[in-house]
């Protein structure tokens, strides 16, 4: 059988009893969408096949908002057939590299195959604009060239930063966007985000160790979509990988966030496995001391939020 198969399986004995959350196979059952998210890169630095870096598109009435960057995004979006002229804003959780390494091939190839003709508004913390500054001096080549031999409107190649604090960020067309801070370490600063629209929401942990102030900015949220990382019971503080845990959120403490959260259906993105644990065993721990609606999130899963909410894993990969 196949994962995605497995996993409609599992989605269907887990939460079919609770009547909020169903399972399609085939997007379009789904009637009146408001919010739908789609799981573009579900996988953390390892370059991985099936999961490609971080990135999470929200498509809210006329907003077509994308978080993060990672690895693959733009490959990522052709197989849904969202071009870069569609994108209306670009969000970074923060500036590490498996966060941001997608920005050029999404900006640089969509600008060139798409022919956006306006600039791309990107929203990220301190030290956003100067990375953006840096890619574009980087870039300078390729820009000149296309405008002058490919004819492409300098207007789509640029990007507007905005660097952000806590709070409405981005509010357009009925959709609003809530950055809120989370706890990445010594990485600072690094958000969440809150997106609101038509009396539903879908919340992004970032990347993030167990965060009191997610928690806050979650709560009664329909859809809680985390970060995770699992490691050995024993793992002890002088192992050379202990800081990668450090960092992020163990399954039990998951737990202890979904509970406090209560959103309709949690779901594991940016899914690290340093030390060669399976998904089962996230799930299996998260589950002993958490029993609401929660899946693990694969690449090109979408979520459609309205009343209900149906998740389709994607079948053409
Ligand atoms: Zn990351
Ligand atoms: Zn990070």
């Amino acid at each position: 059988m196949t994962r995605p198969f497995l996993t409609a399986v599992f989605v269907i004995f887990t939460l079919i009893s609770l009547g909020q959350v169903n399972i399609n196979k085939d997007s379009s059952h789904v009637s009146v969408v408001d919010i739908k998210v789609t799981l573009l890169g579900t996988g953390t630095p390892p370059p991985l096949m099936e999961r490609f870096g971080p990135s999470i598109l929200v498509q809210a009435g006329s907003e077509t908002l994308l978080f993060d960057a990672g690895r693959g995004c733009l490959q990522r979006l052709r197989q849904i057939n969202v071009t870069y002229d569609k994108i209306s804003a670009l969000f970074f959780t923060h500036l590490h590299s498996d966060h941001v390494v997608g920005l050029p091939d999404l900006w640089l190839t969509g600008w060139l195959v798409s022919q956006r003709t306006k600039p791309l508004n990107v929203f990220g913390p301190t030290g956003t604009d100067e990375m953006i500054t840096y890619l574009q001096k980087a870039f300078a080549f390729d820009i000149k060239t296309r405008i002058e031999n490919d004819k492409q409107l300098k207007e789509g190649s640029k990007l507007l930063v905005k660097e952000i604090q806590q709070g409405v960020i981005y509010e357009k067309n009925g959709v609003k966007v809530i950055a809120f801070k989370v706890d990445h370490g010594i990485i600072k600063p690094a958000f969440g985000y809150r997106i609101e629209y038509k009396g539903h929401s879908v919340v992004l942990s970032g990347d993030t160790r167990y965060s009191e102030n997610l928690i806050k900015y979650a709560r009664g949220t329909d859809l809680l979509i985390h970060e995770v990382v699992i490691a050995p019971d024993t793992l002890s503080e002088s192992d050379p990988k202990y800081h990668i845990v450090a960092l992020h959120t163990t399954p039990e403490q998951a737990a202890k966030v979904f509970n406090e959260v209560k959103p309709k259906l949690a779901a594991y993105s940016h899914i690290a496995k340093p030390f060669g644990n399976t998904e089962q065993e996230i799930l299996k721990r998260t589950k002993s001391s958490y029993s609401g609606p929660l899946i693990m999130g694969e690449d090109l899963m979408i979520f459609s939020i309205s009343d209900t909410i149906s998740v389709n894993s994607w079948q053409n990969k």
